[in-house]
């Protein structure tokens, strides 16, 4: 059976470092926001090319915390891409601002620069853009609404580690890139993290706070904050395997482009651009007969998966909050896209072996 995902065996390689890390941090007694984590940070806002980095405790927190230190006005609007995983919507509405759902491009899957501008109003006060799959959005032209709109920018980096546009990490285009370390990420933790760069000192006090109920000095509270620490553990893991996030991401650009040169063209592939540095969270293809597809790979013991099978216009939590609005791109995505393995410990014989299935199918 080639596996979509094992997280076991995706973590394997850093076995022996991980059981020192947890060791000496059970033996320090001090397990929440101390020096692992001080190190990490330091180390990811680097590696991002940033000037400051804060663990939180997950990704949807990394949003949600970013747009909260902009304090905007109850019902603002933020425009979200409607093609994304439902975290990103949802870090809106727990903010009490009203989500404006803009279509992806069909060559992309990004939001579409081209169809922004109609849905900016006056109440209108940020983007949060999505580098969905590991492919950075298009940014010249977002950022140029973002300039014309006086608009804030926020970038859900939850599947770009890495990733680039005209060699610029995602995550720093603008105030605020929110990183999720999911296992099963690019950069993933043994259990839930995430993490907030930015490089405005004045954003970066508030972000300090926010995650520590708004308290950067022990008992004393300048902000209603959240509770959204990163633990000393987690820190520790995330710094072992930065030091192989490029071996991680180089690892699945190979893959991908042997999938990219070997699968026959029924199969539409991802786009490739010299833009744009894509690290493959996800490889996708898309094929009018996907489940069809999907059950005759499982057959041949291949596992795959769907990111994702519902748009989040169509959950049940938000559908009616939708209900007038008609999403058919992003639709079409959802009913058509299928995510091949992919993972940092498939070899290039499991690769050739799912493309063997495919071009049978
Ligand atoms: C994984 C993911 C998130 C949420 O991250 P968590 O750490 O699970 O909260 C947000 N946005 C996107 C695009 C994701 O893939």
């Amino acid at each position: 059976m080639i596996e979509y995902e094992s997280l076991a065996l995706l973590n394997e390689p850093f076995h022996k470092e991980y059981i020192y890390s947890f060791e000496s941090i059970l033996k320090s007694g001090w397990y929440i926001l101390g020096e692992n984590v001080k190190r990490f940070e330091s180390q990811f806002a680097l590696y991002n090319n940033a000037d400051f980095c804060f663990g939180v405790a997950s990704g949807l927190d990394a949003i949600t915390l970013s747009i909260a230190a902009f304090n905007f006005e109850q019902g603002s609007e933020i425009i979200v891409p409607s093609n994304t995983y439902v975290a990103t919507i949802i870090s809106v509405l727990q903010n009490n601002m009203k989500p404006v759902l803009v279509e992806p491009s069909i060559e992309t899957y990004n939001i579409d620069p081209a169809k922004i501008e109609a849905s900016i109003t006056k109440k209108t006060k940020a983007i949060v853009v999505v580098h969905l799959y590991g492919k950075s959005c298009n940014m010249d032209p977002i950022l140029e609404l973002c300039k014309k709109y006086n608009l804030k920018l926020i970038e859900d980096c939850a599947q770009s580690h890495g990733a680039k546009y005209k060699n610029k990490n995602t995550g720093t285009f603008g105030e605020f890139g929110a990183f999720s370390f999911y296992p099963t990420k690019n950069l993933g933790a043994l259990g839930d993290a995430g993490a907030i760069v930015c490089n405005d000192k004045e954003l970066a006090g508030i972000i300090r706070k926010l995650r520590n109920y708004g308290s950067d000095k022990k008992y004393y509270n300048d902000l209603v904050g959240y509770n959204s620490r990163l633990d000393e553990m987690q820190a520790a893991f995330l710094s072992v395997k930065l030091k192989r996030l490029d071996e991680i991401n180089n690892h699945k650009r190979k893959l991908a482009a042997i999938y990219l040169e070997n699968l026959k063209a029924d199969f539409i592939k991802p786009s490739v651009d010299a833009d744009y540095f894509d690290v493959y969270h996800i490889f996708n293809i898309r094929h009018p007969k996907r489940d069809e597809l999907k059950a005759y790979l499982l057959k041949n013991n291949i596992k795959t998966e769907i990111h994702y099978p519902v748009s989040p216009n169509n959950q049940v939590a938000l559908k009616e909050m939708f209900k007038n609005q008609q999403f058919p791109i992003s639709e079409e995505i959802h009913n058509t896209t299928l995510s091949l393995p992919i993972s940092f410990f498939h070899t290039e014989e499991d690769v050739n072996r799912v493309i063997e299935t495919m071009n049978n199918f």
